[in-house]
């Protein structure tokens, strides 16, 4: 019990083989573009639309699911980043979207938003 806790907390903190993880942690560059306390924001590799961000909360939850039932406030926090980025970085016509689970394809264990646009704010 006392040796599951303390795995459940390790692995909030950190994956070892998780790629968003290592770009938190300075190990995998990425094209970051803002963070706060607790999230960290850059660009998707390989962008779906002209805007295509993604929003991670900087400690390792395995989805959407875990982080909000495990830490709320750090849930509104990221929406509250991808909000606000999402109106620095497109015309206000966005989509924010978790993709939770293998079958809705989440490819990355990480919980994170994508903010997604082809309403860039600069029209390009
Ligand atoms: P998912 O399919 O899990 O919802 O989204 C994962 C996203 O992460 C994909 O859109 C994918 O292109 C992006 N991605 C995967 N590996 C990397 C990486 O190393 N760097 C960045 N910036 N994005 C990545
Ligand atoms: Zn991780």
């Amino acid at each position: 019990m006392e040796l599951g806790l303390a795995k459940t907390r390790l692995n909030h903190m950190t994956e070892a083989s998780c790629i968003f993880c290592k770009i938190v942690s300075g190990d995998i560059a990425a094209d970051k573009i803002a963070e706060t306390a607790n999230t960290l924001a850059f660009r998707d590799i390989a962008p779906l639309s002209k805007v295509h961000l993604l929003v991670i909360p900087k400690k390792h939850y395995k989805d959407v699911v875990e982080l909000s039932e495990s830490s709320p406030a750090v849930l509104g926090e990221l929406m509250s980043q991808a909000t606000k980025l999402a109106q620095e970085h497109t015309n206000g016509s966005f989509k924010l979207q978790f993709n939770t689970g293998s079958e809705a394809g989440q490819t990355i264990f990480h919980a994170h938003a994508h903010v997604l646009s082809d309403n860039s704010k600069d029209g390009s």
